[in-house]
């Protein structure tokens, strides 16, 4: 009995916290203290009924009180011999059902209060959950209909249950029945109550309704608390949000008409609430908006939460959740964004790189449509000094002296040149091979053919073999131009044998490498050469389309202070027209104007037509494929995406240099590896690009060029700032220093040297390169004095006088004092005096005061070898 008052004392103070739950809990503790006692009394009745039987069975006659009730009184018969075990775990479980139920009852104010929030936040979710609830009452009421006609369903079927589990008992006999009894409420309550409703099938199987019906009983109660969570799952939550709904209603009605069914509902209906509540949270996003978010392989912050509408807020603060801070417009990548994207409920649809720029370049060449014959696009190559220029400017000059008037008033990187047969050729007039293998490197494939220049009184020289190669690698058809035959020195033919060694056989060779003898100087052959490529391009039978969007590479571009990005691009295929939309690696833009070769504005450009554009956004890159797309928005998303890819590389490089740094410190330390630390400032993309891919190239595993930083445009403050960081050299190619920039390189002792060739500038860094190899101190004697005798000056110390025997010796030069022919020090002057006045300088034959710096121990008779330590400057 002591008991039963004090779980009743505890039910009420439960009750007294909660104000809402007051009411519910008094009742509880109604049928607390009636389960407490343990007599038989109505009040042991209705006990059994929550225990005993595995619930259901209690319940359902607890319900029908009176017929039922005479049946029940049996069953708990049988618990009486146990009840002092029973009790225990009774009153555990009482207890805990108490603290359960002000758990749930916390919980479901908790949530309540969450609704109340949300309702707040966003109404949105208030005007549904009214909506819903509107539903939820409807469905109440019809559950109520419902509810009865199952009870009474229910209360035969447990009735029948019982009589089953009774016999069961006999069967099995009191002491199994009494463990079972006795553990199922106390630990196994939820497993050992399970096993018991499904014996109730029935009920337990019946359809969701039923099962929500069911909620009187406790043996429902229990099958579903372990059976809950499963409910989320079955997505519609239409389902599982009405029940719970229902219930609440459920109770307030049945409240009204009858305490005590009502009372057995309402803890069910709270557990299942909560679940419900809690469950429900997650899922309404899910429910509401669920959407297909598309994911590119990085987002940000703001347009995933857009293109999932949800509050960037929320987004980032999920993300906070596990520890990351973020910035509305930090981008996240694909995975962060799907974890987002999926824990607020919607489905992810990513996409990589591949579809972003998917359709952009559309496929191989199409033989149906490209049926347009083009001109062939030539880049000239060959080693240094073998006339490369001079044979473009000749073409290009012999082109203009027979072509129209008006000449060629700008330079823009490629030019076309009228054939004698009627065609044109394009020439790409880009620094050589460099430029060339650059943009193969990113995959542009420009050149249809490349011209091989000779010079016929050198040879086949390094960068020949070079030439040749890059030129096999693209698998492009080679022309050899056998240059300077006006020369006396000339030996074509010496050159085609030197040919065979690298393996191309011109066709007076046995070969089928064609090969002109040309002079560039006096514009000897030149029509030949042109028939020659002419003739190569029928071969290739170069056909395209050009009524078809623009595709293009970027031979070179620069910021033109004046006219904004000015990118040369040579059109591949389709028209380029002014007004296209236009994307070049990772700048957009719109044609605002395009510039031919002749520097005359056109309004439109063909398949192998060089063509300046303005009207980029920014500066693309030589070697960036242009391609004309379908809307801004289009633009906007491909070059987003490479804009960024172009910053992770970027930071990816620069972490990458600081680690080779590092390396190179213990390099430095270990192999002794020296490295060359260089900044290059160059006035187009093409030549820079050859400067990096050569500068690359040179070096061994004793020293190496390190680019800390390329670009294009002036040298800055901030080139130099880098450069003495590391102690660089800045190199500036056909760029000057801002003023700011030249002088606080004066200031820190940062060389600039200014180059417009590229073999100069990659010659002097290989001759500072391999000058870093040599000793860098060199010792130049200067001449020998000897000490004649030693004063000591009061505030000075000693001063030897001396006469120069040969040489001269300086002020601050160095010094080695030398007794019977051996070293004894080793220093510095510092002072060298000429009578009493300090002297520069003193000749052989002359006498002198010197002393040395932090020695005094010199004697008369000590020779003074005086000699200069040149630092061989680090220079490029
Ligand atoms: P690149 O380094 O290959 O561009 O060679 P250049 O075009 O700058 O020419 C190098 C030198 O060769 C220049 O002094 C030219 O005048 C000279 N040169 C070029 N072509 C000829 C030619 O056909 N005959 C003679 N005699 N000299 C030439
Ligand atoms: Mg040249």
């Amino acid at each position: 009995m002591a008991e039963t008052k004090t779980p009743g004392d505890k039910t009420l103070s439960v009750g007294s916290k909660t104000l809402s739950l007051k009411p519910r809990s008094e009742t509880g503790t109604v049928r607390q203290s009636f389960s407490h006692g343990r007599t038989k009394s109505v009040v042991v009745e209705k006990k059994p009924k929550r225990r005993m039987p595995g619930d259901p069975p209690t319940t359902v006659e607890a319900k029908p009180a009176p017929a039922p009730a005479a049946p029940r009184p049996a069953p708990p018969a049988p618990p009486p011999p146990k009840p002092a075990p029973q009790r225990n775990p009774g009153v555990l479980l009482r207890s805990l059902t108490e603290e359960e139920r002000s758990a749930r009852a916390n919980a479901l104010a908790d949530s309540r209060l969450r609704e109340i929030e949300e309702r707040r936040i966003a109404e949105e979710e208030a005007a549904r959950r009214a909506a819903r609830e509107k539903i939820e009452r409807e469905e109440r009421e019809a559950a109520e209909a419902r509810k009865k006609a199952e009870d009474e369903r229910r209360r035969h079927d447990e009735e029948a249950k019982k009589k089953a589990e009774q016999e069961a008992k006999k069967r099995f006999g009191d002491d199994q029945n009494n463990a079972a009894a006795a553990a199922a409420p106390a630990a196994a309550s939820p497993a050992a109550r399970p096993a018991t409703a499904t014996t109730t099938a029935a009920a337990t199987t019946r359809t969701p309704v039923a099962a929500t019906d069911a909620d009187e009983d406790e043996a429902p109660r229990q099958v579903r608390r372990p059976g809950s969570p499963a409910r989320p799952a079955p997505a519609p939550k239409v389902a599982a949000r009405p029940g719970g709904e229902k219930r609440r209603g459920r109770l307030t009605l049945v409240t009204a008409l009858n305490a005590d069914d009502v009372r057995e509902r309402s803890v069910a209906s709270f557990r299942r609430r909560t679940q419900r509540l809690k469950g429900h949270h997650n899922d309404e996003p899910k429910e509401r908006l669920v959407r297909e978010v598309t994911i590119p392989e990085v987002i940000t912050i703001q347009e995933l939460a857009n293109r999932m509408s949800e509050r960037a807020v929320d987004v980032i603060r999920l993300l906070m959740k596990q520890g990351a801070m973020h910035k509305i417009t930090d981008t996240i990548d694909a995975d962060t964004a799907q974890l987002v994207a999926e824990e607020l409920g919607h489905t992810v649809k990513r996409v990589a790189e591949s579809d972003v720029e998917e359709g952009l370049f559309d496929v191989a060449d199409d033989h149906a449509t490209d049926t347009t014959p083009r001109s062939p696009v030539v880049t000239v190559m060959g080693h240094v000094d073998h006339g490369k220029t001079s044979l473009l400017d000749a073409l290009r000059s012999a082109n203009v002296v027979s072509g129209e008037a008006g000449g060629i008033t700008q330079h823009i990187g490629a030019y076309q040149v009228n054939a004698p047969n009627g065609g044109k050729i394009t020439f790409i007039d880009t620094p050589g091979h460099a430029a060339f293998t650059a943009m193969r490197a990113r995959g542009a494939k420009v050149t249809d053919i490349v011209v091989l220049v000779v010079a016929a009184d050198d040879g086949v020289m390094p960068q020949t073999v070079e030439a040749i190669n890059h030129a096999k690698a693209a698998k492009v058809p080679m022309i050899v131009a056998i240059n300077k035959i006006d020369k006396a020195d000339a030996k074509p033919e010496r050159v085609r044998t030197e040919l065979l060694q690298h393996e191309v056989q011109v066709e007076s060779m046995g070969g089928d490498v064609l090969d002109v003898e040309v002079s560039a100087k006096n514009k000897t052959n030149l029509d030949k050469l042109l028939e020659t490529i002419s003739l190569q391009a029928e071969i290739l039978d170069l056909k395209t389309n050009p009524d078809r969007p623009a595709e293009g590479t970027v031979i070179e571009a620069k910021l033109d202070r004046g006219r904004g990005p000015v990118a040369t691009v040579l059109v591949q295929r389709g028209t380029l027209r002014v007004g296209d939309i236009i994307i070049a690696g990772a700048e957009m833009g719109r044609v605002r104007a395009l510039i031919s070769d002749q520097g005359e504005t056109i309004t439109q450009a063909g398949p192998s037509v060089p063509v300046e554009i303005l009207g980029f956004n920014g500066t693309p890159e030589a070697g960036d494929r242009l391609a004309v797309v379908e809307s801004e928005a289009r633009a906007r998303q491909v070059t987003d995406y490479r804009a960024h890819q172009k910053r992770e590389k970027q930071a990816a490089r620069a972490s990458g240099m600081r680690g080779s740094l590092e390396q190179m410190m213990s390099q430095l330390k270990t192999a002794g590896r020296k490295d060359f630390p260089l900044i290059v400032k160059a006035d187009v993309q093409g030549s820079l690009e050859a400067i990096i891919g050569s500068l690359e190239k040179l070096g061994n595993e004793e020293v190496g060029a390190r680019i800390l930083h390329a670009a294009v445009g002036g040298i800055s403050e901030s080139d130099v700032t880098l450069a003495a960081g590391f102690n660089a050299a800045i190199i500036g190619f056909n760029v000057r220093a801002f003023k700011e920039a030249s002088d606080s390189a004066k200031r820190d002792g940062i060389e600039i040297r200014y180059y417009n060739i590229i073999y100069d500038l990659v010659d002097d860094v290989k001759k500072a390169m391999s000058g870093m190899l040599a000793p860098t101190l060199r010792e130049t004697m200067l001449g020998n004095a000897q000490i004649l005798e030693v004063f000591n000056i009061s505030k000075v110390g000693k001063i030897a006088g001396c006469r120069v025997t040969d040489g001269h010796v300086e002020r601050g030069a160095n010094v080695r004092l030398i007794r019977d022919n051996v070293v004894i020090h080793e220093g510095k002057l510092s002072q060298l005096k000429r009578f009493k006045d300090d002297a520069k300088e003193v000749v052989a034959g002359q006498e002198c005061g010197m002393a040395f710096e932090n020695y005094q121990d010199m004697r008369a008779g000590d020779v003074i070898e005086c000699y200069r330590v040149e630092t061989i400057q680090r220079s490029l």
